[in-house]
């Protein structure tokens, strides 16, 4: 068994790298190394036999198709992102390049190349926002910023290249991921990170938005299983149940840190910010999958790894 993972350096696919490698797939990985990527995410899994780094663009169709032909892999799994949404609020440009061209050109080479699999991984963020209730597979997307309308596009081509190439896709949409190795930009390694210089904690607007939070090597385990039971063709929630105000997940965290409640600034709201997302995982369940780390124990293990590794707040 080999895969292919793109954006192997970030932070979900480094957690899922290192569990592919445990199960004994081999895994090339192929990254940008953008600001968002590192090979320190990686350190561990260089050295391991069946283990192959490629640095580059996924949007360079004639690397993609080198990688093919050199790793000939059995699956792919499609992470390669520009996953922020406020930087796609300030550039969307590079949004549609890498989220939408960049599908394009790894959709292509599965094409030509045959897979057995090619696991999109998307976001519960192309349901728009859920005020109510929980969204289900087949409920319409309605993505309301630069990012979630990149994934949701990459989507629609995805099932395009399904229905017209006989590609066989299969879509993952995650909610929020939190866990080590996270780039301190998203939200709860900011948290962290200004906490632990001493510096205030941003939060948008009054802090009432609330996200659905799993941890994330629960996050890799399902991608792992849907990659390898998963339905062609279908499409699966993947999230934990554990909703929380952001508000307290920041209050949460601060005393994990045993930090003052007081570094807390509200800042201007975020521009068209979602109010909630919710998703029913009932369908990934239904594959015997289950989130195996609570939010009180994933908070605690996030914030230790933090702490050990001296990350910088940006
Ligand atoms: P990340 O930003 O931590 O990592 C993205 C990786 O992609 C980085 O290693 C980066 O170097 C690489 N990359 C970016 N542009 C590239 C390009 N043009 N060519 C090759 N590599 C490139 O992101 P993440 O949080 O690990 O998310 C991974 C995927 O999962 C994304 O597709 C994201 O949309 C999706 N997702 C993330 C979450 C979450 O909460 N983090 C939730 C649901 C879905």
């Amino acid at each position: 068994m080999s895969t292919l993972i793109t954006g192997g350096a970030g932070f979900i696919g480094s957690h899922l790298t290192r569990l592919f490698l445990e199960m004994g797939t081999q895994v090339s990985v192929l990254d940008k190394l953008t600001y968002a990527g590192s090979l320190e995410n990686l350190k561990g899994c260089m050295a391991r036999p069946g283990f192959r780094f490629y640095r580059g663009d996924v949007c360079n169709r004639g690397l993609v198709e080198h990688v093919m032909d050199e790793s000939r892999p059995e699956n792919i799994v499609h992470l390669a992102a520009e996953t922020h949404v406020d930087r796609s609020i300030m550039e969307a440009g590079r949004f549609l390049e890498t989220n939408v061209m960049g599908t394009h050109s790894v959709l292509e080479a599965a094409r030509r190349h045959g897979v057995r699999r090619f696991v999109l991984v998307s976001t519960d963020e192309v349901y728009g926002e859920c005020l109510e209730g929980s969204k289900k597979e087949t409920d319409p997307l309605r993505p309301r910023n630069p990012y979630s309308a990149s994934k949701a596009a990459q989507e629609h081509l995805a099932y395009s290249y399904l229905v017209t190439h006989g590609v066989p896709v299969v879509t993952v949409r995650g909610c929020n991921n939190y866990g080590p190795s996270q780039y301190p930009e998203k939200f709860i390694p900011k948290v962290i990170t200004n906490a632990i210089s001493g510096r205030p904690v941003p939060l948008y607007g009054h802090g009432l938005q609330t996200r659905e939070w799993i941890y994330v090597t629960d996050f890799a385990a399902a991608v792992a299983l849907i990659m390898d039971k998963g339905s062609c063709g279908e499409v699966y929630n993947v999230g934990s149940g554990a909703e929380r105000k952001n508000l307290a997940v920041a209050e949460k965290l601060l005393d994990e840190l045993g930090a003052s409640r007081g570094l807390i600034t509200h800042v201007q709201d975020r521009l068209g910010h979602d109010r909630r997302y919710a998703i029913d995982s009932t369908r990934v369940r239904g594959l015997g999958w289950r989130p195996e780390t609570t939010f009180d124990e994933g908070i605690k293990q996030t914030v230790g790894w933090f702490r050990r590794n001296d990350c910088i707040a940006v």
